[in-house]
């Protein structure tokens, strides 16, 4: 295959050449890697759960309980007794009568979305959703349109032009790679409108998002009429591994009928599933660990705001710094991490050409220091 070396040397040259570092520790705000511990913003573990001691206790013990392998999909002998409470409880969570575990969150995207449509229907997405939405839509086989950014109007156009009569709307609740929220309070009157179904992947609302940490739904008290799809992860706020989808209960028997993603792959350990419980038990009751992540991302906000770097408006975890190029990313990156600091540069394709950035995200496991210590490391932007 030519093409290999062709497109490795394509990438190197457009500085889109992706590496991955090897980390030794767990998460949390310091970890090592590459042999360096460095302060860590950028990953998802928002309300530092990941290396918990109740959580990490809770893995062992369903270790203990269940053994490690579940040894076969949910629908032959996996469905353990662990991931049944689980589903029940983050049903519970989120005000839906049901919820369905997949093992990951791009699984659950691809099987719900290849399952609730099909050649006849079109589905609606935001032009800045994640891959697995994309990847959902084009696998079902539908056909797929794109409204513009957080664009109700465009999104209202494009439904009033489509024809099909099954319409899918499907967006990110906080946008993976910009920190935004979708406007939900419009979405849903236009899904309204038009009898459209709508989808939201909240991925990164789930435990962050809303007093009680309910996500994008909750800031707005959607119902499960409103948003009758809602898609949560496990491996972000709630520092495990995993992804459900919670929705009415006829739903979630026909995603357990036909959902190709759910049907034929291993279900995730009974362990993760137990000790999700917990993280989902701390979630709710440990409040303060989504004050204390308020208050951190105001703090990093103000002191970039005093750089003059520009961010966008969001006040989730996810803060974007955007710098076009890709090779200023990467020269970026390499600047902070001389300084002590871990920040990925995103780059195309995960970003639109000429939208390359610095992904930076705050977590209830850093201190104030930390974030001034950042705010001081950015003065490399300058
Ligand atoms: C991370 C992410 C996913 C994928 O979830 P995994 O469990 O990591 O596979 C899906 N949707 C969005 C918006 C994400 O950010």
């Amino acid at each position: 295959m030519q093409r290999i070396a062709r497109e490795l040397n394509e990438r190197r040259a457009q500085h889109l050449y992706r590496t991955r570092r090897v980390c030794s520790s767990p998460q949390g705000a310091r970890i090592q890697i590459d042999g360096r511990t460095l302060l860590n913003f950028c990953s998802n573990d928002y309300l530092g759960l990941a290396n918990h001691p109740a959580v990490v206790a809770a893995l062992n013990e369903g270790a203990s309980r269940y053994g490690v392998g579940a040894g076969a999909a949910h629908l032959i002998n996996g469905h353990s007794a662990a991931h049944h409470v689980l589903e029940e409880e983050l049903a519970e969570f989120v005000g839906r009568p049901r919820a369905l575990l997949f093992s990951t969150g791009y699984m659950a995207n691809v099987g719900t979305i290849s399952a609730l449509t099909g050649r006849d229907d079109v589905i609606l997405e935001d032009r800045l959703n994640h891959a697995s939405l994309i990847d959902g839509a084009r696998s079902s086989g539908a056909r797929v349109r794109r409204y513009r950014h957080r664009d109700v109007e465009h999104l209202d156009e494009l439904l009033t032009t489509s024809t099909q009569a099954e319409r899918l709307i499907v967006s990110d609740g906080v946008f993976s790679m910009d920190g935004d929220c979708t406007p939900l309070e419009k979405l849903i009157p236009v899904a309204r409108k038009h009898s459209a179904t709508l989808m939201v992947d909240d991925a990164h609302g789930i435990g962050v998002v809303g007093t009680g940490g309910r996500g994008t739904i909750e800031t707005v008290s959607a119902s499960v009429d409103d948003v009758p799809v809602l898609v949560g992860t496990l491996g972000k706020a709630l520092g495990t591994f995993g992804a459900f989808v919670a929705g009415s209960a006829d739903l979630i028997e026909y995603l357990i009928q036909t959902a190709r993603s759910y049907i034929y792959t291993t279900a995730i350990p009974p362990a993760v599933a137990y000790a999700t419980r917990t993280s989902l038990r701390l979630a709710r009751e440990e409040t303060w660990r989504r004050d204390k992540l308020r208050a951190l991302i105001e703090r990093f906000r103000a002191g970039a705001q005093q750089l003059g770097i520009s961010l966008p408006d969001a006040s989730t975890p996810i803060q974007p710094v955007l710098v076009h190029e890709s090779e200023t990313a990467n020269a970026l990156s390499a600047a902070l991490a001389e300084r002590g600091i871990l920040v990925q540069p995103i780059r195309p394709p995960t970003v639109p050409k000429g939208q390359a950035r610095l992904r930076i995200t705050l977590s209830a496991a850093h201190e104030e220091q930390d974030v001034d210590q950042l705010i001081d490391a950015l003065t490399v932007l300058k």
